[in-house]
C-alpha cells in the first residue's frame, strides 16, 4: 500500500502504513551484531563499483561507503538472515498471531501456509486459463507489492516491493514477499514488470531475483536507476538484465502469448506508469500507485489524455490502488503546494527548513527551483534524499548546481539558505530530531528559523511527531503545517480520483488491491455505486489468493486454496551489515557519545596502582559532572578489586564486567548509553 509519501529509496512508508513495530533501536549494546545463525540469504559484500550514479552521489554528498572504509573487519561480509516471521520474532505486534510457522528458507522446508488451507495443494492451471495472484499488496496495511499473472506454461510478475521500518532508523528487519509459488515456476517467468520506483515496488528486486530465475526487468528510467543503484551493494549477485522502457511505447513481447505495455499516469515519483499485461482474451492492467492532477477536482487536460488510449482496449481485469479510498473528494493539486510553498520560499526573511518525504522527488525537484529561482542555496540531508537526488542529477532532471554541503552552509547569510531533510515523523536521529534535540553537530535551531511540513503524519506516528513538534516549539521557530497552508498533498488519489479512474478505464472485472481489507470493500463499494455489478468485482480475501480466468475470460473463479504469502523478514538492512554496524555505533555518538575507563593493575597486589582514568567525549560536560566521574571512578575500583582477589581472574571477563557496570550506572544516572571502552594494564 502505500503511498506516496513515503516509499522510496529508503523512503519512509506510505501514509497509511502503520507505524514499524521496532521503529528503534533503543536497546542495542555497542557490539550487538544481527545475528546470523540460521543464515539463509547470503550477500557478500566485495566493495561498490564505482558508476556514474556513485559519482553523482558523491558530488552531493550521499556517497556509499565501500566495505573496506566500514572499519569493521571483524564482520566479515554483507549478510542478510531472511526467515519466515515466528512467534519469538520481535515482529509479532506487526503481524498479528499469522505467522506462526518456523521455516528454513535455505532449504525450502517449509511449514505449508497457516490458515484455512494449509494443507492444500494449488492445482496447476487448467491449459488456456489466466491466473492472477496478489502475492503482496492486499489484506494488511503496509503493503509488499508482488502481483502474478501466469498463462500457459508462462508468467510475468508485477513489482517486486518491500517494507521496512524507519528511513534514519538502522538495524531492524524487513520484509519482502514469499517467492516460494513463483521459485516452484521459476522457468516459466518471463518478466519482472515494474510500475515506479518506490521501494514497495521495487525493493525485494535484489533479495528475489534469483529466486525468480533473474529474469528480465522492464521498467522505466527512474526506477532502473534506483533498482541499479540498490543492486550495487551486492556485487556478487549476477547482473540485472534491465531493460528500460520508454512511456507510451508500443506492446513489448515477452513470451510467446504474453505482452506488456506501459502507460505513464500521475503519482509522485519521476516515471510512474501503469502496466498492462496483454493475454489471448485481454488486458490484465495494474495501475501501480495513482493520483490524478487536478484544478480543484477538474481532471486537467493532459491527465484526459493519459487515459485517452483504454478507449480502444479490452480491458479483462482491472486492478487499483485503494490507499485514499476512505478520504472524500480530490487531493489538492501538486501544482498548488509547489506555488504555496513557492511563495514561502520566497517571503521567508530567514533560514528555511522543508521536511518532506525523500519519495515525493517530484516535489522536491519543484522546491530545489523556486529556491534556485530566489538566490537560496540548497542543503540535503538524509540519505535517502541524497540517493534520489543523485539519480535527479545523473538523469539531469533540474540543476542542481546550488546545492552545498552542510559545512559550507555557514558562508551564506540565513535568508538565502534553505534545507531538504527527512524526519518529519519523528524517526529518531534524523535530522530534524537531533535539531529539536538540539544535538546536530552543525545545525542549531534559532527562532528567526521556518520550519515547513511539506508531509503527512503517517498513522501510527503521531506520538513520535507530536515529540518532535513539542521538542521543536520549544525552540520557538516559525512552524508551517498542512493544517496551516497547503504545503502537502498525498501521491494516492482520493476517492474523486479513483471513481474519475474508473471512468477513463473499461473493464470487464476489476480487483481493488494496495490497502488493507476494509479499504478494499470501500473500493468495491464505491465501484458498485458507479454501476459495476456486484458479480464483477473481485475481493482478495488475503495475499496469495489465487484468482482464475476460464472460458476465454468469460468467468472467474477464486481458488480455496492460496499461494505461500507469509512475508519473509530479512534482518540486516539494504545497505548492509558492515556498514549498519558502522551507522549504528555513528549513532549512539551521536546520541550519547563515548565514555573510556583505563586502569592499571598492579600485578602483586591486584589493587589499583592509582585512581582510574576517564576520558569520554560528546557524553556530558566533564566540569559540571565530577561527581557522577568521581563515582564511576569508585565503581571501577570495587568492581577491578572484587574480582582481583582471586589471583586467577581473567583481564578478558574483567574488561568485559566492567563495560558492562559502567555502562548500567550511566544508564540509570544519566539516562545515556555512550560506548563505554575499558583498558586494563597490569604490572
Ligand atoms: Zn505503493
Ligand atoms: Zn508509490
Amino acid at each position: 500500500m502505500n503511498n506516496t509519501d513515503n516509499h522510496n529509496t529508503g523512503g519512509h512508508h506510505g501514509e497509511f502504513q502503520a507505524k514499524s513495530s521496532n521503529p528503534r533501536p533503543t536497546n542495542f549494546r555497542p557490539n550487538d551484531r544481527p545475528h546470523n545463525s540460521q543464515k539463509t540469504y547470503v550477500y557478500r559484500k566485495e566493495g561498490s563499483g564505482s558508476t556514474s550514479i556513485d559519482q553523482a552521489l558523491e558530488k552531493i554528498g550521499a556517497t556509499t561507503a565501500p566495505a573496506s572504509s566500514s572499519g569493521t573487519p571483524a564482520q566479515g561480509g554483507n549478510q542478510f538472515h531472511a526467515k519466515k516471521l515466528n512467534g519469538n520474532s520481535g515482529n509479532r505486534r506487526r503481524q498479528g498471531g499469522r505467522f506462526n510457522d518456523r521455516v528454513k528458507i535455505n532449504n525450502h522446508e517449509r511449514v505449508p501456509s497457516s490458515g484455512r488451507n494449509r494443507n492444500d495443494v494449488i492445482p496447476p492451471l487448467a491449459y488456456g486459463d489466466i491466473r492472477v495472484i496478489p502475492i503482496g499488496g492486499v489484506e494488511k496495511i503496509g503493503a509488499i507489492n508482488m502481483t502474478v499473472v501466469e498463462f500457459k506454461d508462462q508468467i510475468v510478475v508485477i513489482d517486486a516491493g518491500f517494507q521496512f521500518s524507519d528511513d534514519d532508523t538502522p538495524g531492524v528487519d524487513f520484509l519482502i514477499p514469499n517467492t516460494k509459488y513463483l521459485e516452484e515456476r521459476k522457468h516459466m517467468i518471463k518478466a519482472l514488470v515494474i510500475t515506479h520506483g518506490h521501494l514497495d515496488h521495487i525493493g525485494s528486486i535484489s533479495f528475489v531475483m534469483e529466486a525468480l530465475g533473474n529474469p528480465p526487468i522492464y521498467t522505466r528510467e527512474f526506477g532502473a536507476m534506483l533498482i541499479k543503484k540498490r543492486h550495487e551493494e551486492y556485487p556478487h549477485l549476477p547482473p540485472l538484465d534491465v531493460r528500460i522502457v520508454e512511456r507510451d511505447d508500443t506492446s513489448i513481447t515477452v513470451s510467446e502469448d504474453l505482452k506488456v505495455k506501459f502507460f505513464g499516469l500521475t503519482h509522485s515519483i519521476p516515471d510512474s506508469t501503469g502496466v498492462i499485461v496483454e493475454t489471448p482474451y485481454g488486458d490484465i492492467v495494474s495501475t501501480g500507485d495513482v493520483r490524478v492532477e487536478n484544478d480543484d477536482g477538474i481532471a486537467t487536460d493532459e491527465e484526459v489524455a493519459q487515459y485517452e488510449f483504454f478507449k480502444n482496449r479490452n480491458v479483462l481485469l482491472m486492478t487499483l490502488d485503494s490507499t485514499g479510498i476512505d478520504k472524500p473528494g480530490w487531493t489538492i493539486s501538486e501544482k498548488v503546494v509547489a506555488d504555496t510553498v513557492d511563495k514561502i520560499i520566497r517571503d521567508t526573511k530567514g533560514r528555511l527548513l522543508i521536511a518532506t518525504f525523500a519519495s515525493q522527488v517530484e516535489r522536491i525537484i519543484e522546491f530545489l527551483n523556486s529556491a534556485r529561482r530566489y538566490g537560496r542555496i540548497v542543503v540535503i540531508e538524509g540519505r535517502a534524499m541524497k540517493t534520489n537526488l543523485a539519480i535527479v542529477k545523473h538523469l539531469n532532471l533540474t540543476n542542481l548546481d546550488h546545492v552545498v554541503d552542510i559545512l559550507d552552509a555557514h558562508k551564506y547569510p540565513s535568508n538565502k539558505i534553505m534545507m531538504l531533510v527527512t524526519g518529519g515523523q519523528g524517526e529518531q536521529y534524523s535530522i530534524l530530531d537531533r535539531v529539536s534535540k538540539g544535538t546536530h553537530k552543525y545545525l542549531k535551531l534559532e527562532p528567526s528559523d521556518t520550519i515547513v511540513f511539506s508531509s503527512s503524519v503517517i498513522p501510527g506516528n503521531e506520538k513520535t511527531v507530536d515529540e518532535l513538534k513539542d521538542a521543536l516549539y520549544r525552540k520557538d521557530p516559525k512552524i508551517i503545517t498542512y493544517y496551516d497552508s497547503d504545503v502537502h498533498a498525498s501521491g494516492h488519489g482520493k476517492r474523486g480520483e479513483l471513481e474519475w479512474v474508473h471512468k477513463q478505464i473499461k473493464y470487464k472485472y476489476f480487483m481493488p488491491v494496495h490497502g488493507n481489507y476494509a479499504r478494499l470493500m470501500m473500493h468495491r463499494d464505491m465501484v458498485m455505486n458507479l454501476g459495476v455489478p456486484k458479480d464483477r468485482i473481485i475481493i482478495p480475501e488475503n495475499n496469495g489468493t489465487i484468482i482464475e480466468f476460464r472460458e476465454q475470460g468469460t468467468k472467474y473463479v477464486v481458488l480455496p486454496v492460496s499461494a505461500p504469502h507469509e512475508p519473509i523478514s530479512v534482518e540486516g538492512t539494504r545497505i548492509g551489515d558492515i556498514q549498519e554496524v558502522v551507522i549504528r555505533d555513528r549513532n549512539l555518538l551521536l546520541e550519547s557519545g563515548v565514555f573510556n575507563v583505563f586502569a592499571v593493575i598492579d600485578e602483586r597486589t591486584g589493587k589499583l596502582k592509582k585512581s582510574p582514568d576517564i576520558f569520554s567525549r560528546g557524553f556530558v560536560y566533564i566540569r559540571e559532572n565530577q561527581e557522577l566521574f568521581h563515582k564511576v571512578r569508585g565503581l571501577v575500583k570495587k568492581v577491578i578489586e572484587d574480582r582481583t582477589v582471586d589471583p586467577k581472574y581473567s583481564i578478558d571477563e574483567l574488561k568485559e564486567e566492567l563495560v558492562e557496570k559502567v555502562e548500567r550506572f550511566l544508564l540509570q544516572k544519566t539516562g545515556k548509553k555512550p560506548i563505554v571502552m575499558a583498558a586494563i594494564v597490569t604490572f
